[in-house]
């Protein structure tokens, strides 16, 4: 059992500074992990509070119950929440069927699908954490090191199992540019599989990639193979586009300095999307990967959290600058990035020819979360799914589904299972409702300000009303919803986003694209949950009655509304404010 006391979570914080030094004094990440692991006490020290991020997991506690444990002089019910990296979210049916297990074993028994094609449990008591890291590792073969910190985070790549050289590359490059950007991995096995090697104490060399004090923050990589820009690749730090013109996979454009976080009203800190800066043969593309993490290494923001992503120094020293840098530390020239074209994020759902006379099969996991409630046995039935036809899985950057390499007679047993279970097919729901996505926010989320994951259905169960009034509910417009505004779902670039500002209370975005390559811009500061769909009316109502033939709701916005250059993100805020005090976007009667 875990029963010692802790000190409040809330109490804990550590200043940027004090972040640096205690990445820098950890000796490569082990700081004091492997002895607090071993005590009773039910919550780590803040300084292994904050490298356990690096090995994957998340102190948290059950907000649900904080309120009438403070009243209880009580401590927080702590909990962890582990991420399991899944590079290209690619799952052998024996990984998924073990992650399952471990949920109900040493987790709340649900799995949680991310933005990033990874896999979190969550729940998880502290004195099941390293039995639950070294089973993954050890039955699962599935890590959690560079889950979370301040490295290189899950490389995510084009899910859908097409049986075309570039997706089998995208995939492929997943491993290869997780593989060069792992920090030292000694100190992970010592202290969840092998116990401690390096005595307390004893000093350790610097990370040969890292340095001793990691990366200022996260460092993000997406592969894309166009057109469908399935992993949103303007959001990371680094993305990767695939060119093969002849079926060959020549090379990739990169695009630097994607990243979605900001806080509310706070001018410093804004959304940005990526741009493209070079290209690489497809030989050279680890090269640049580590090159560009190195300059963010050296050249990023160590005294300042808030302004410490990459996306601010390709805003503020621009492209040319970048380039240059990246350019410096290879031996040999990069080439101009090449044009490409994307279509949408959403995901192929239902069932798909792969091109090898197999199938697959796409299913949309409303929340991510997988789980069994009421009628609706996701869980149950997704093990089913996988026990019966042992397929691969991939779990796709909008928290889908694909079930891999299923043979033409599989469809009618795969269709009923889905049923049996009570799990919605694709056509009892909107396209938008397929496409949304949402983070995870309360009640496990420490920073969340709003509901997110937990309003989610019941939202969309109103939005499809109004979508169905419209006659729009096979349109695709891509709404995001988050519990604050540090955007784990990727809310800014969508056409509706919803980001948490306050106890049922959100801010509305409206504007950006279904592709993925538009930020969208405020249009109301705070909005009631239950106002939402009366907020957004007038919008649909004038899409539908306004738009040209096969015209989508991003592309009658930006027809619309868009006719003005796009700010300089730095004065993302500024721009914010003159738009509510002068809406681009004109008050429309409701009917
Ligand atoms: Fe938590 Fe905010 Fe991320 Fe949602 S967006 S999971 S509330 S940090």
């Amino acid at each position: 059992m875990c029963v010692s006391p802790c000190r409040p979570i809330r109490g804990m914080g550590t200043s940027d500074m004090g972040v640096e030094e205690i990445k820098r004094s950890s000796r490569q990440l082990r700081g004091t992990l492997d002895q607090e692991l071993s005590q009773p006490k039910a919550c780590f020290s803040e300084e292994s509070n904050l490298l356990l991020k690096f090995h994957g997991a998340y102190q948290q506690d059950d907000r649900d119950e904080r309120i009438e444990r403070v009243k209880a002089k009580q401590d927080p019910a702590y909990i962890v929440m582990v991420r399991a990296k899944i590079p290209g979210g690619h799952l052998t049916a024996e990984q998924y069927l073990r992650l399952n297990r471990l949920a109900v074993e040493l987790a709340n028994g649900t799995l949680r699908l991310t933005s990033r094609q990874c896999v979190q449990f969550h729940g998880v008591l502290k004195c099941n954490l390293r039995s639950l890291i070294a089973r993954l590792n050890r039955e699962a073969r599935i890590t959690t090191f560079g889950a979370c910190g301040d490295v290189a985070r899950n490389v995510c790549a084009t899910s859908a199992p097409l049986d075309t050289p570039a997706h089998r590359d995208a995939q492929a490059l997943a491993v290869e540019i997780t593989q060069a950007l792992f920090p030292n991995r000694e100190p992970y096995f010592e202290i969840w599989l092998n116990g401690a090697q390096l005595k307390s104490g004893t000093p350790a060399a610097p990370d040969p990639l890292y340095g001793d004090a990691y990366l200022p923050r996260k460092f993000k990589t997406g592969i894309l193979v166009p057109p469908r820009n399935d992993v949103d690749i303007h959001t990371h730090d680094l993305g990767l586009v695939s060119h093969a013109p002849e079926g060959t996979v020549e090379g990739y454009t990169v695009l630097a300095g994607g990243g979605m976080g900001m806080d509310h009203g706070k001018a410093a800190t804004y959304p940005h999307l990526a741009r493209p800066v070079a290209y690489a043969r497809r030989e050279r593309v680890v090269e640049v990967a580590r090159a560009l993490l190195t300059v963010f290494r050296d050249w990023g923001d160590r005294t300042n959290r808030k302004h410490a992503r990459l996306k601010y120094l390709v805003a503020e020293k621009g492209v040319p600058w970048l380039r240059e840098q990246i350019q410096a530390r290879l031996s040999f020239r990069l080439e101009d990035p090449r044009p490409f074209a994307v279509s949408t994020v959403a995901d192929p759902h239902g069932w798909n020819a792969q091109g090898d006379g197999r199938f697959f099969y796409g299913l949309h996991v409303e929340t991510g979360r997988i789980q069994d409630a009421g009628d609706r046995r996701l869980r149950t039935g997704l093990r089913e799914i996988v026990e019966r036809f042992r397929c691969p899985l991939r779990i796709t950057a909008n928290t889908s589904l694909l079930f891999c390499d299923l043979k033409a007679e599989d469809r009618a047993p795969l269709d009923a299972l889905l049923k049996e279970h009570g799990i919605p097919l694709p056509e009892t729901y909107s396209r938008a409702r397929g496409m949304s996505m949402c983070c995870v926010a309360l009640p496990t989320c420490g920073l969340a300000l709003s509901e997110s994951e937990r309003v989610f259905g019941g939202l969309w169960d109103r939005l499809d009303s109004l979508l169905v009034e419209f006659g729009l509910e096979r349109e695709p417009i891509l709404l995001r919803m988050t519990g604050c505004p540090n955007g784990c779902a990727r809310p800014y670039n969508a056409d509706i986003a919803l980001v948490g500002r306050g106890a049922g209370k959100y801010s509305l975005f409206l504007g950006g694209s279904q592709k993925g390559d538009r930020l969208a811009g405020l249009v109301q500061r705070s909005v009631a949950l239950e106002d939402i769909p009366n907020a957004l009316r007038p919008y649909l109502q004038r899409f539908a009655r306004e738009r040209a033939d096969g015209e989508t709701f991003s592309d009658w916005w930006g027809r619309t509304f868009t006719h003005v250059p796009a700010p300089h993100p730095s004065q993302f805020h500024e721009e914010l404010e003159r738009r509510l005090a002068r809406p681009t976007v004109p008050t429309i009667e409701a009917p």
